[in-house]
Order: structure tokens, then C-alpha cells, then sequence
């Protein structure tokens, strides 16, 4: 019988009452585990999350949290070849895409440890200069940010079931929050063996950190309006999360991370051979096949001047020819499954109606599995559609809508500048665009075109060819999040992050009281 994963919360490990819900391989379909979160005390454990882990933490300074951040990551690293092999077992994720996940987790935890030290022994941060407020310099504003003195719930998404949680965990504990994971069910177990990790080694106070798994039922109710929650998933539970009543009554503050159809541009006036199409053709197919296209951030909408579509479309069709689909354990094997057959099922349907308005360029769909059962297995290969001509980008209104969240992506050819800006702009808000070309001017003005619908910008000219971090890799020292439909949140970018984490507060006083702070 596989094992029922423990619930951590009110400081304690509970097991749930319900028979639970089966996590599976999805390469051999064999139940790995099981989660459940029937029965738990959820009113109980926030409070004493609240009452218990928080003041611990706020006791404590920036410096000795990044310590405390710090030790975490040394911990987590002790433990790393567990990890993959969770990853694999559960996400079915080939070893370069396990990293993405723990090693981009555990690197997103030392730079906020490392961070700690910059901002030193204290306990609150000072948000700007003080204001003067009369003709007199004496009385004066101030604003400070204080922790807030409620949990950071986070409700995440099934495909970064490490990075998810410590991009979300590092801000909030060097802010003095304590935190309550709920990882999505269907990837469960590496979260929870990762707090179950931290927690056996004692190294955060009783409290500061808590992991639900499960169902989410009671989870929203359980919030007070000093508490905040980070959700990352799917629009439509996004959607159910703001109208919560805690949210629309009590105020509490949400972020959210939804969806996002990304967007890739070749800028005008490169040929054929210029190396701002290599860069382009390599980058696609990456983002494609990387976590078998399960990134909030990859690369769905592929923006090409149309003299270049059939180049374009060969040397991508070229790259994804070679890629091996099958099972993760198989060293040849280049890119694993799709985490479940709910997501199969999902990944195929929208393919489908993609190709109600493209044609295909490049067909993974019946790609010959290596080591896999394809009547098992939750493995599809990388398929690249496309809309024929600039007229077919503006008729095709599917391919700016849908996100497939899966190997897939469609080549979108453009007339001009001005049209490719209207066409990435039907997408209503992403997380990422990447941009290639080699006129530095021409790539500035176009990123400042696209910076108020994209939480990042990512640039790419062969001077950083070799040094770019990629179009979906997602860096703790940038803005991770993006208008519109991509949610409206904000995470990472360096100290900003600490922001949702505390409470902006006016002090208005004698410069005397202002300097004894
Ligand atoms: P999802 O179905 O919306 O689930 C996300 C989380 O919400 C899960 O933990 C889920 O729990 C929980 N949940 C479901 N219903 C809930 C409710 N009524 N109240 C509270 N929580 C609830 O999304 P997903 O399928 O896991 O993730 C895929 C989507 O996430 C994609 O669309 C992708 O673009 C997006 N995503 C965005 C980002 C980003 O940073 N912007 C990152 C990764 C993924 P259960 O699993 O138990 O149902």
C-alpha cells in the first residue's frame, strides 16, 4: 500500500482521515503515494501559525532569518538525490528538468539568504526619505514596512513543486512570516518531503513553516485579515480565489500567478542567416520540450517577419525532430511526460482546436515513444502549428487565447513591426516576451513597446548569446508575474519581493521620535 503522506500543521505531523487521493508515475501509471487533508484542524493550525511561528520569526533580524534561509538550502541539498528521484517518479521529468525545479529552488533560497546579510540586524524597513508636512522641518512623515503579523498561505500549481514553493517561502520567511504550503495534489510529495526535510532538522521556530496536502476545502475559510495568499494555477481557480470572502470582505491580500500565452519576436530586418535566428529557432524549441512544455513562462506564440515563416518552421521542425519523448530513467531520453492523464487528455483537446485554425508544421503527436507504453504513459511529443500567413495571424484568434499547456507552440508570421506588437498584445498581459534581433536600438524601443503588458522582457543579441539566462527561466533578481491575464501578481525581482510580505505605515512625527526608530 502506497504511503499516506503526513499533513505538518499546529506544529505537529497529522495524518488525514479520508481514504486519500492517489498520486501516480506518470510513465508506468503505478500509484506512488497517497495525500489527504480530511479532518485536519485547519482554524486551529493557522492560528497557531499565526500565534506560535510568527512572533518566533519576527523576533528575529533580516540577517539571522537569511541564516535560517541559509541552512534550509544546505539541508535541501543534503537530500537533492531524493528529490530527483521523487521528480521523476512523480512529475516524470528527465534529470535537466528536475533541475530547473530543485536546483532553481534551492538557488532562489540562497540569494534571499544571502540577502539577509545586505539588509542586516533589523527587524522593520524604512520606505523612502522622510517628508517634511509643514512649513517647519520638525514634524515630519516616514514610511516603514513592518511584517505583517498573519501566515503567507500559498496554493500552488503541479508543475514546480519545489521551485514553487521556496520562490514563494524565501521572501516570506525573511520577511517574518510564517507559511502554509498547499501544493497541488497531483505533484504533492516533493513539497511535502521537502518540509518534512526542514522540519526534522529543527532549523526554523515551531510554526514558521506548515504543509497541507490534499484538498484545498477549508483552506480560504481559515484566513484572517492580516494573512495573505499566493495562489498560482489556472485562471479559473484563481477566479473562485478572489472572490472568496476573504478576500472581498476581509481583505486579504492575494497574488496571483495564472496562466499566459508567451510570446517570442524575431524583430524585423535580420536574413535568413543572421544569428538572431538561430538564436530564436534554439530558444523555441527549448521552451518547447523543456518540462515537456509545462512552464508558466514557455514559449506559445512564435512571432516571425513573413518572408522568414518557412525558414523559421523548418530549422524548429529540424530541432524538435530530434528530440527522444519516453521514459525519464532512459539516459537518451530528452524530454519525459506530461504529469498525469487528466493533463494528456487536456494538452490533446487544445491541440485540437489549435488546429481548427493552423496548419502543422511539425507532428509529436504520434511520436514512437523510447522505454514507454503509449497506452500507459502521459508522454507526447513536441508539436509546432502555424498560421500560414500575416492574414491567418489575425484571423487565428485561438492561438492568442489558448494556453496549451503542453509541447506546443504556434509560428505567428507578422507584416511589420506595428502588426507584431498588435498581434502579442491579443495575448492580454504575459509573464515573458523574448526578443532577437542584432539592432541594440531597434530591441530597446521595442522592449519599452512591451514592458506595460509583460511582467519581464526578456532580450537576447548574439553579444549574449552564451550568457542569457532563457526565456522562461525564471531569475529571483527579476519580476516574476504579469498583467492582465496572467494574473495582475508580482513575485521575486530582488527585495521587492519582501513587499507583499509587509505592511507599508505612515509615521508622522518630531524628527527626534523619527531618528530613535
Ligand atoms: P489549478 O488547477 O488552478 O490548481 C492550482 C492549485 O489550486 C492547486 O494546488 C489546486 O489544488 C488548488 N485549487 C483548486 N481548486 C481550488 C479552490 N477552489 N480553492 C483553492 N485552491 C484550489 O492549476 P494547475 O493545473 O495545478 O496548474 C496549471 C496552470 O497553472 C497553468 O495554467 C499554468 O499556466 C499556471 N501556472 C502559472 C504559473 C505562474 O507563475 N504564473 C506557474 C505555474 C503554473 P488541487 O491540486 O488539490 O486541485
Amino acid at each position: 500500500m502506497p504511503e499516506l503522506l503526513s499533513n505538518f500543521i499546529g506544529g505537529q505531523w497529522v495524518a488525514g482521515q479520508g481514504a486519500g487521493t492517489a498520486l501516480f508515475d506518470p510513465v508506468l501509471g503505478t500509484e506512488i503515494a497517497r495525500v489527504d487533508a480530511t479532518g485536519l484542524d485547519l482554524q486551529a493550525g493557522f492560528a497557531f501559525a499565526r500565534e506560535v511561528g510568527g512572533p518566533a520569526l519576527r523576533a528575529l533580524t533580516y540577517r539571522e532569518r537569511g541564516a535560517l534561509l541559509a541552512a534550509v538550502g544546505k539541508v535541501l541539498q543534503t537530500h537533492r538525490d531524493a528529490y530527483y528521484e521523487i521528480s521523476t517518479a512523480n512529475s516524470g521529468t528527465v534529470k535537466n528538468d528536475t533541475a530547473v525545479d530543485v536546483d532553481g529552488g534551492i538557488y532562489t533560497l540562497g540569494t534571499y539568504a544571502k540577502m539577509g546579510d545586505t539588509l542586516g540586524d533589523r527587524r522593520f524597513l524604512l520606505d523612502g526619505e522622510p517628508a517634511r508636512l509643514g512649513k517647519e522641518p520638525l514634524f515630519q512623515s516616514q514610511h516603514v514596512l513592518t511584517p505583517t503579523r498573519g501566515v503567507a498561505l500559498f496554493i500552488n500549481a503541479f508543475n514546480f513543486p519545489s521551485w514553487g514553493l521556496w520562490e514563494k517561502a524565501a521572501p516570506a520567511l525573511l520577511a517574518g512570516v510564517p507559511v502554509i504550503i498547499k501544493p497541488a495534489t497531483a505533484t504533492a510529495w516533493l513539497t511535502q518531503r521537502m518540509v518534512q526535510d526542514v522540519v526534522n532538522a529543527g532549523i526554523l521556530p515551531v510554526g514558521a513553516l506548515s504543509v497541507v496536502c490534499g484538498s484545498s476545502a477549508g483552506l480560504m475559510d481559515a484566513l484572517q485579515p492580516f494573512d495573505v495568499v499566493s495562489f498560482t494555477g489556472s485562471a479559473e481557480t484563481a477566479a473562485v480565489i478572489r472572490s472568496h470572502p476573504a478576500v472581498t470582505q476581509h481583505s486579504v491580500r492575494v497574488n496571483i500567478e495564472a496562466d499566459s500565452v508567451n510570446s517570442a519576436l524575431l524583430l524585423p530586418g535580420e536574413g535568413a542567416d543572421s544569428p538572431a535566428v538561430e538564436l530564436l529557432v534554439k530558444e523555441v524549441a527549448r521552451e518547447m520540450t523543456q518540462k515537456s512544455g509545462q512552464k508558466c513562462t514557455a514559449i506559445r506564440r512564435v512571432l516571425v517577419p513573413e518572408a522568414l515563416y518557412t525558414t523559421v518552421a523548418q530549422a524548429v521542425a529540424a530541432r524538435l525532430a530530434k528530440t527522444t519523448v519516453g521514459n525519464p530513467r532512459n539516459e537518451v531520453v530528452r524530454m519525459g511526460a506530461l504529469v498525469n492523464r487528466a493533463q494528456l487528455a487536456t494538452v490533446r483537446e487544445g491541440l485540437q482546436r489549435l488546429q481548427t485554425q493552423t496548419e502543422v508544421l511539425h507532428d509529436g503527436s504520434t511520436q514512437a515513444l523510447v522505454d514507454a507504453d503509449p497506452a500507459v504513459a502521459c508522454c507526447v511529443g513536441p508539436t509546432l502549428l502555424g498560421t500560414r500567413n500575416a492574414a491567418g495571424s489575425d484571423a487565428a484568434h485561438l492561438v492568442h487565447d489558448t494556453e496549451v499547456f503542453g509541447p506546443v507552440a504556434t509560428l505567428v508570421p507578422y507584416r511589420d513591426a506595428a502588426h507584431a506588437l498588435r498581434l502579442i498584445r491579443r495575448g492580454q498581459g504575459s509573464l515573458v516576451a523574448s526578443l532577437y534581433g542584432t539592432d541594440a536600438g531597434a530591441l530597446a524601443a521595442t522592449a519599452l513597446e512591451l514592458a506595460d503588458s509583460h511582467g519581464r522582457v526578456h532580450i537576447i543579441s548574439p553579444d549574449v548569446a552564451n550568457q542569457h539566462t532563457g526565456h522562461g527561466n525564471v531569475m529571483p533578481q527579476s519580476l516574476h508575474g504579469g498583467p492582465g491575464r496572467a494574473g495582475g501578481g508580482e513575485e521575486l525581482g530582488g527585495a521587492r519581493a519582501l513587499n507583499f510580505y509587509h505592511r507599508r505605515s505612515a509615521l508622522q512625527a518630531s524628527t527626534e521620535v523619527l531618528a530613535a526608530l
